[in-house]
C-alpha cells in the first residue's frame, strides 16, 4: 500500500521509454491498481508499477488523480507484460495497450449511457436518420453504447442527439457488468473414441496436476480434435480454473459457441472485433473477477486480466492470421506458451497441420505430442490426385482443366457439391494496357491494383485504395485497352458459370462480405445445400464442415511455392491439406484435385503421398542445414520512410554497426526491399539477424539498435522470428 503523497512509479499507455513517477493518490493506491493521471494538460491511463526510484525532481512530483473502479492488474500479468516485451522488443506501453483494451478503462465517460431502439417513429426521415435505424437493427437490439452507434452509422453524434429527443432512441443506463452464466463440467460429453479418450484423459490429467505443459494436438479435421479438448477445458473447469480458446477466423465463433453451449449448458464469453464495446467491457471485468469461466477469442485474448488461468487452447496453431504483420509482432502461439508458463497453465495446440515449429518442439520433447488417428464415424481422407497442367489443352484465358471439369460434371449430376479454391480475391490480379503495355499500380505501394469487377473497382490489396474501374488507360489515356490478366475467384465464377450453366454457384471471398455474420449466414446456407458449386478463397480452407461436399479442386497448387519464402513449402502443405479436408466429411469419400505445373515438385509429391511426417522430417533437415527457425534464430529489422534513400542509407549505417550482433555470433543481411517494398508511400528495407538457437538474440539486439537514433520520419520496427524470410 502506497498512502496518498508518497512516491509511486507509473507505466502508462504513452509511447514513453520509461516509467514515470507521481504522488500516490487521494486514499492511497496499490501496485497494480489502475490510475488516471495528470502528463501535461491531458489525463492518461497508468498502472501503478512499484515505488518510484527517486531519480524524478521531488518538487516537480505530480499528484495521480484517481485510481479507477477496475480490478487491479495482477502481478502475473505484470511478468507477462515484461516477458513479451522482452521477447518482441515492444515498448512496454504499447504492452500495456493491450492489457488495457478493455472500453470501460480507454474511455470511461462515454460508458454511463447505452443507447437502443424507441418505441417513436422520426417525425421526419433523413439518409443520416435511416442509418441510425439500420445500424441499431444491426445490433439486434442489443444497447449499445454512443462510439458504437456513431461508428456503425457513419453519423455525428448530433444525429443521434435529435433521435433521442424525439423518443426513437431510447437511453438507458448502463447495467452494472454481471457474471456469465455458469457453465457446468459435469453435463456428459460426447462418447469418445479409443484414441479421442486416450488423448482427453492424458489433457485432464495434465491439467489436475496443476503445472505448465504444453500438447501438440494432432488429427486430421473431422478427428474430434475439437471434442478431445473440450473434455480438457471440462476438467479446467472442473478444477475451478477458467478456460481461454483462441480461434484464428471469428467467423468460425457462432458455431463454436453452439458446441459449448451442447456440452456445459451455456455459453461462454467472447471477446473480438465483432464483439460490442459493452459486452467487451463486461467480459474484461468478468475475466478478472472470475466471473467468465471460459473465454474464446482472437488473439488479443491472451492480454485479458485472468484471475486464474488453467488452460490456453489455440485451435488451428499453425494459422498465419496468429500473427499479424502490424502493431506490436506477437506470435499468439508463443505468446500462450508464455502466459502458460507463469500461470502453471497448460496449453494445448490443435491443427491437422501443425507448424514446423511446434512439430519440432515435439520432436525435441519439449511438447507432448497426442495423435488422433482417423476421422471420426465413417468419413475417410480426400483421395488426392495431381492434374499435370502441362497435358492438359486449354486456352490461355481459362484455367479449369478438361480433366477437372469432367470430374466436376460427374459430382454434381449426382447431386453433390464441388469446391474450386484459388486463393486470390477479386476478378484479375493485374490489369495492362495492351497499347502502352503498363500494368496498373498502387500509386502508393509496391502492388498492382486488383480488379474487383462485382463492385466495378481496382482495389489495392496492401493499403485498400479503391478507384472507379477506368475506360482509359490511366498512363497512356488509351480508350478500351484494359485487358485483365490472370484470375481471381470471380473471373473463376465466370469461367464455372459457362461450364457449368446449370449449378448454382456461390463464392465465397472475404472482400464480398459486409460483415462476419454475413459470411457466416452464407456459408450455412451453402452447407444446407443451397449451392452447387463452390469458388473460394482461403477463407473456406478454415473449419467450415460441407457434409456434401465430394470433390475439391485447386486451381492452382503452384501458387503458394513461387517466390522466395522458405517458408512457402510449409504453407502450401498446409493449406493444400486444410482444402482437401473440407472434401468426404460425411458419408461420401471425397476426392482432391490439384492443378499443378509441376506435379513433381517435392511439395506436392508430399501432399499427393500423404505421408506427412515424412514431409516435416524433410523440410526439418532443410531448416537445419541452413540453421534456420526453428533450428536457429531470426529477427527482422524493418525500416520503413517516405524517402527510400534514406531508408536505406540508414539499414547500410546499421550493417555497419553491427558490433554487438557479432559478439554473440549472429550475422545480418541486408539492407534489402522488404516482402513488401511500399505500402501507403512508405518505403521499406528489412534487415534479417540470424543467430544460433541458443545465443541471446533479445539483449544483442538491443544493445545493437541503442547505438542509434533513427531520423525522425523514419519508423524502425523489429520483428522477431519473421514469417518470412
Ligand atoms: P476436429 O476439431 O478435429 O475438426 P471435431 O471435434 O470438430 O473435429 O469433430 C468432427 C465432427 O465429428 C463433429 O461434428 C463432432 O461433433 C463429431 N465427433 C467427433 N468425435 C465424436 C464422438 N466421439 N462422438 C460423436 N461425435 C463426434
Ligand atoms: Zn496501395
Amino acid at each position: 500500500m502506497f498512502p496518498a503523497g508518497t512516491r509511486i512509479s507509473v507505466l502508462t499507455t504513452q509511447p514513453l521509454d520509461r516509467l514515470l513517477d507521481y504522488k500516490a493518490p487521494e486514499g492511497g493506491c496499490r501496485t497494480g491498481d489502475f490510475l488516471e493521471v495528470p502528463l501535461g494538460p491531458r489525463k492518461i491511463l497508468g498502472v501503478v508499477w512499484g515505488e518510484g526510484d527517486g531519480t524524478f525532481e521531488a518538487a516537480k512530483l505530480r499528484a495521480a488523480y484517481r485510481v479507477l473502479d477496475v480490478p487491479p492488474m495482477r502481478e502475473e500479468m505484470q511478468q507477462f507484460l515484461v516477458r513479451a516485451a522482452d521477447y518482441t522488443l515492444t515498448p512496454w506501453p504499447a504492452m500495456l495497450r493491450l492489457a488495457a483494451r478493455a472500453p470501460g478503462l480507454s474511455d470511461p465517460p462515454s460508458m454511463k449511457t447505452l443507447l437502443l431502439r424507441g418505441s417513436e417513429t422520426p417525425s421526419r426521415m433523413t439518409d443520416a436518420r435511416a442509418r441510425v435505424l439500420d445500424a441499431l437493427e444491426a445490433f439486434d437490439g442489443q444497447p449499445v453504447t454512443l462510439k458504437e452507434l456513431t461508428d456503425e452509422a457513419g453519423v455525428t453524434a448530433s444525429v443521434v442527439k435529435g433521435l433521442v429527443q424525439q423518443g426513437v432512441v431510447a437511453e438507458i443506463e448502463a447495467p452494472r457488468d454481471t457474471p456469465y452464466p455458469a457453465l457446468d463440467p459435469s453435463l456428459p460429453g460426447k462418447a469418445l473414441t479409443g484414441d479421442q479418450r486416450a488423448a482427453a484423459e492424458h489433457l485432464a490429467e495434465a491439467i489436475r496436476a496443476g503445472a505448465y505443459g504444453t500438447t501438440l494436438l494432432k488429427g486430421v479435421t473431422g478427428s474430434g480434435k475439437t471434442e478431445v479438448y473440450l473434455e480438457a477445458v471440462a476438467a479446467c473447469l472442473a478444477a475451478g480454473r477458467q478456460a481461454l480458446v483462441l480461434l484464428p477466423e471469428i467467423a468460425l465463433t457462432a458455431e463454436f459457441l453452439t458446441r459449448v453451449e451442447a456440452r456445459f449448458g451455456a455459453k461462454p464469453a467472447e471477446w473480438h472485433h465483432g464483439v460490442t464495446m459493452t459486452e467487451r467491457r463486461r467480459c474484461w471485468r468478468m475475466v478478472a473477477e472470475g466471473g467468465a469461466q471460459m473465454v474464446i477469442g482472437a488473439r488479443s485474448a491472451l492480454f485479458l486480466p485472468f484471475r486464474d488461468l488453467g488452460l490456453i487452447v489455440v485451435d488451428e496453431e499453425h494459422d498465419t492470421s496468429y500473427k499479424q504483420e502490424d502493431g506490436v509482432l506477437y506470435n499468439a502461439r508463443d505468446m500462450a506458451v508464455l502466459r502458460a508458463s507463469l500461470c502453471a497453465a497448460q496449453v494445448v495446440l490443435a491443427s491437422a497441420t501443425p507448424s514446423l515449429e511446434s512439430w519440432s518442439n515435439a520432436e525435441a520433447g519439449k511438447y507432448r505430442r497426442l495423435d488422433l488417428s482417423s476421422r471420426f464415424g465413417p468419413s475417410v481422407l480426400p483421395e488426392m490426385r495431381a492434374i499435370d497442367m502441362r497435358r492438359e489443352e486449354l486456352p490461355a484465358t481459362r484455367w479449369i482443366s478438361p480433366t477437372l471439369q469432367r470430374a466436376a460434371e460427374a459430382r454434381l449430376q449426382k447431386g453433390e457439391q464441388v469446391l474450386f479454391f484459388l486463393n486470390r480475391r477479386g476478378y484479375a490480379p493485374v490489369t495492362v494496357c495492351r497499347a502502352c503495355g503498363d500494368q496498373i499500380g498502387c500509386p502508393d505501394c509496391d502492388a498492382r491494383l486488383v480488379e474487383h469487377r462485382f463492385q466495378n473497382r481496382l482495389v489495392c490489396h496492401q493499403c485498400g485504395l479503391s478507384i472507379p474501374t477506368p475506360k482509359a488507360c490511366p498512363k497512356c489515356g488509351a480508350e478500351d485497352r484494359l485487358a485483365p490478366v490472370g484470375p481471381g475467384v470471380e473471373r473463376l465464377a465466370e469461367e464455372a458459370q459457362e461450364l457449368f450453366p446449370e449449378a448454382r454457384l456461390a463464392v465465397l471471398s472475404s472482400d464480398l462480405f459486409a460483415s462476419a455474420r454475413d459470411l457466416k449466414a452464407r456459408i450455412e446456407e451453402i452447407a444446407a445445400g443451397d449451392a452447387d458449386l463452390i469458388i473460394g478463397t482461403q477463407l473456406v480452407s478454415k473449419g467450415h464442415n460441407f457434409p456434401n461436399l465430394t470433390l475439391v479442386g485447386v486451381i492452382d497448387a503452384d501458387l503458394g511455392l513461387k517466390g522466395s519464402d522458405l517458408r512457402a513449402a510449409e504453407r502450401t502443405f498446409q493449406q493444400m491439406r486444410q482444402v482437401a479436408g473440407r472434401a468426404g466429411r460425411a458419408e461420401k469419400p471425397g476426392l482432391a484435385l490439384l492443378q499443378s505445373y509441376e506435379p513433381d515438385h517435392p511439395v506436392i509429391r508430399a501432399i499427393l503421398s500423404g505421408d506427412e511426417e515424412a514431409f516435416w522430417r524433410a523440410e526439418a533437415e532443410g531448416r537445419r542445414m541452413l540453421a534456420m527457425p526453428p533450428y536457429g534464430r531470426m529477427a527482422g529489422i524493418v525500416l520503413s520512410s517516405p524517402d527510400l534513400a534514406q531508408a536505406f542509407g540508414f539499414g547500410q549505417a546499421l550493417a555497419r554497426g553491427a558490433g554487438p550482433l557479432k559478439e554473440i555470433g549472429a550475422e545480418v543481411y541486408g539492407p534489402a526491399p522488404a516482402p513488401i517494398a511500399r505500402i501507403r508511400g512508405r518505403h521499406r528495407v528489412r534487415l534479417l539477424v540470424k543467430a544460433g538457437k541458443t545465443a541471446p538474440l533479445q539483449p544483442a539486439l538491443r544493445a545493437w539498435l541503442a547505438q542509434f537514433r533513427p531520423p525522425a520520419n523514419l519508423r524502425l520496427s523489429v520483428d522477431i522470428d519473421p514469417q518470412s524470410f
